[in-house]
């Protein structure tokens, strides 16, 4: 029987050569990169793996390394270690790597270690050898499938990449199956069927390996940025200028149904908690009462920190009545900041206008309307909301 019918004449010592050259151009590449930047785990962690993997294939390339059992040995713990920290950088990368997965990775690396150690020195088969290997790399490659997979919200490149992934590791799976079944001849060092799909899956793990990661975690750099550049520091709630666009974008939308309400909220003698407490204590105010008003806000709601003191809630689809509610609850829970941080009464005052459903109004005119009925809130004893009505309505 044929076993090579796609007859490809792959030459071993070539084949682990371009896999040491691979994975060199990625750590050249990486250094590259790492050069002047904030250091990250993952990129250190992902840099660490591609040496080690370097380095397993250099040994690999010793044309009778299966004759040198230590070398052997030492070449198949390096690819262990390699693919242990590749899928530790991989889940990092796609915020996984909690404290369980930490335990993980360490029992796991040194469970696969010992099993192959433990194969070379009981039962020597090239068939076990195979097996160990590949179902540990399969284990070592099920946390971050899961998370690239099952993951809520995940981006169409975190899908695609776990789908390869969940591919590679399927395949892994066969190749264990394979390995145990004694007809079968599953030899990476004899030319034959086997040897050309095990070459072929060597090169796609260390292709999808490389552009999945680099495209990975530029993908959550970019989210990272894109948070810094849209929320506040200090308090967690949207910026102006993003809180803006957000709201110009609700506003604008043609179908919509319902009234829309906008909050606009500063805290009362702020300037005295500053100076009675410190400008610390005032900053923990501000984050206190955002963590408060945050949290009695629905998901559909927008909170934004306009500057100073003051902070602005849209309120998307919420009449007269919802957002006079509203505001009352969070006017309530801010006053009771005072038995939990034990400062002084921090209280807030509100301007609030109501947007019918058939009107499209600038924010800019909403800003200066709730700005008046804010005035007034004040003007009336502070700690309460007050209402403009729409001048053009
Ligand atoms: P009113 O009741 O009329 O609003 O009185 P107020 O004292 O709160 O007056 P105002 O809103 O004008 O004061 C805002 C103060 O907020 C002035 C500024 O020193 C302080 N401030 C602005 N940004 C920060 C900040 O990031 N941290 C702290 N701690 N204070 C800030
Ligand atoms: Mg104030």
């Amino acid at each position: 029987m044929d076993l090579n019918p796609m007859r490809i004449q792959m030459d071993m010592q070539t084949v682990f050569i371009l896999l040491v050259l691979g994975h060199l151009c990625t750590v050249i590449l990486i250094i590259a990169y790492k050069h002047k930047q904030v250091k990250d785990p993952a990129v250190s962690t992902f840099y660490a793996a591609k040496w080690l993997q370097a380095a397993t294939w250099i040994l690999m390339s010793v044309p009778t390394i299966t004759d040198h059992i230590l070398l052997l040995a030492f070449a198949n713990i390096l690819l262990l270690l390699g693919v242990s920290l590749e899928t530790k950088a991989l889940l990092t990368v796609v915020g996984g790597f909690d404290a369980t997965a930490r335990l993980f990775y360490n029992y796991f690396t040194i469970v696969s270690i010992f099993a192959y150690c433990g194969i070379l020195v009981f039962y020597n088969t090239e068939g076990l050898r195979i097996t160990v290997v590949s179902l540990s790399i399969a284990v070592f490659l099920i946390p971050p499938v899961r998370r690239m997979i099952a993951l809520p919200r995940r981006s169409a490149l975190r899908l695609i990449t776990g789908y390869m992934y969940l591919v590679i590791l399927i395949g892994l799976l066969c190749r264990t199956i394979l390995s145990l079944v004694p007809m079968f001849p599953v030899s990476m060092f004899e030319p034959g069927l086997y040897q050309n799909l095990s070459f072929l899956t060597l090169y796609l793990i260390m292709m999808l390996g490389n552009t999945g990661f680099v495209l990975l975690s530029k993908e959550r750099a970019d989210r990272q940025l894109l948070k810094l550049a849209s929320y506040d520091d200090l308090t967690g709630a949207l910026n102006r200028r993003s809180f803006t666009l957000k709201a110009q974008k609700l506003l604008e939308a043609k179908d919509r149904k319902s009234p829309a309400s906008f909050i606009l909220l500063d805290i009362d003698h702020f300037k005295q908690i500053n100076d009675g407490y410190g400008h610390d204590a005032g900053d923990r105010v501000l984050e206190n009462i955002a963590f408060i008003v945050s949290s009695i806000l629905e998901t559909s709601s927008l909170f934004g920190r306009f500057g100073g003191d003051e902070f602005a809630i849209l309120l998307p689809e919420a009449g007269v009545e919802e957002s006079d509610a509203v505001a009352e609850q969070v006017r309530r829970s801010v006053e009771s900041l005072e038995i939990r941080y034990g400062l002084k009464a921090s209280t807030i005052s509100m301007g609030i206008v109501t947007v019918p459903s058939d009107r499209e109004i600038p924010l800019e005119e909403l800003y200066t309307t709730s700005d008046m009925a804010l005035y007034r809130a004040k003007q009336l004893g502070r700690n309460r909301a007050a209402r403009v009505d729409i001048p053009w309505g």
